[in-house]
């Protein structure tokens, strides 16, 4: 059977208490060997600067950290500059992604209307110098007209240069089994790393997943509502179905598990070790 790699993923902190926490989970997860770090970016580019600044923080210490970065509303000439910035940095990867549309936003309007566009623009501009990896839905995004559309944009992102793809989280394995295989069908063959959202806080997730089209199945969602407040329940039940989740993906050979980790190193370290992927 084969290792998969696995890489966690941040948001940058808002005040100097969550940026002590953020430091002190960055280095507990550090000591995990992970593949790489990445690091979200505001709908409309609301965080950019602190995207960037954890980033330039980070990435020097020893596990490539890759800044998120959407470009709706974005313009050619600043994205250059900030990607100009990222890679005199050593930054070598970068999630391409569309973003969402601030409210009150038109879709579609501006210089790049889908990720695609930004994809072939980084391409364009900086060759290979950066690691492309993009989003993938197996669920399907929210928005897509169909499956068949999504997959086809899907595609469209690889063909302009994506090299590999980090999917929204899911709880249904099967999702992402028929995702690939889909893909595989159509001749492409990059890496789909799954994105793991560790279960800790029921009604947070609950609203998370209604916004981004993941969907909770009614069997967890049933079990988790019932445990109200407690969270010592909701947490020792979610550990055990993510990890289950984690250790199908596993058997069924996939390259790589990207954990939500929400800021937080217990959760996705317990998940590790429990999987025996590092030492208890
Ligand atoms: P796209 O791939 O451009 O797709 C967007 C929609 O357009 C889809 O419905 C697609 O089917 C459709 N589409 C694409 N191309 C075409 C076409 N040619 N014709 C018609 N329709 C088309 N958001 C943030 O704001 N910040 C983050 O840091 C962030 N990180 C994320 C990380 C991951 C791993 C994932 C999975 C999502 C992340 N998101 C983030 C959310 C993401 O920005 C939203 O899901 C956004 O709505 C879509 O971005 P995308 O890059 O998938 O867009």
């Amino acid at each position: 059977m084969l290792k998969p790699s696995w890489s966690f993923e941040f948001f940058p902190a808002k005040t100097e208490a969550g940026h002590a926490k953020l430091r002190q989970t960055r280095e507990q997860l550090a000591a995990l060997n992970p593949e790489f770090f990445s690091v979200t970016y505001g709908a409309g580019g609301s965080t950019q600067d602190r995207t960037l600044d954890t980033v330039l923080e980070f990435n020097p210490l020893g596990v490539s950290t890759a800044p998120h970065l959407s470009c709706i509303g974005a313009k050619p000439g600043p994205l250059l500059d900030l990607l100009h910035e990222y890679r005199d940095a050593g930054v070598n990867r970068i999630v391409a992604l569309r973003g969402d549309l601030p409210s009150g936003m038109v879709g579609g309007s501006g210089h790049f209307r889908y990720a695609r566009d930004l994809v072939a623009f980084i391409k364009e501009h900086f060759g290979k110098d950066f690691h492309l990896e993009v989003a993938a839905y197996p669920e399907m995004h929210p928005q897509a007209v169909n499956y068949e559309a999504d997959l086809r944009a899907f595609a469209s992102k690889v063909e302009a240069g994506a090299d590999s793809a980090i999917t929204q989280y899911f709880y249904n394995p099967d999702s992402y089994f028929h995702f690939v295989d889909r893909l595989e069908a159509m001749g492409i063959h990059i890496p789909v790393i799954a994105g793991i959202m560790p279960i800790t806080n029921y009604s947070k997730l609950a609203r998370f997943s209604d916004a981004c089209g993941a969907e909770i199945p009614r069997w967890i969602r049933k079990q988790l509502e019932a445990y109200g407040d407690d969270s010592d329940s909701i947490q020792a039940f979610g550990h055990e179905v993510v990890l289950e989740l984690c250790a199908t993906l596993i058997d069924a050979g996939v390259p790589g598990m990207h954990f939500y980790t929400m800021n937080q190193a217990g959760p996705t370290q317990a998940l590790l070790q429990d999987l025996g992927l590092i030492a208890e």
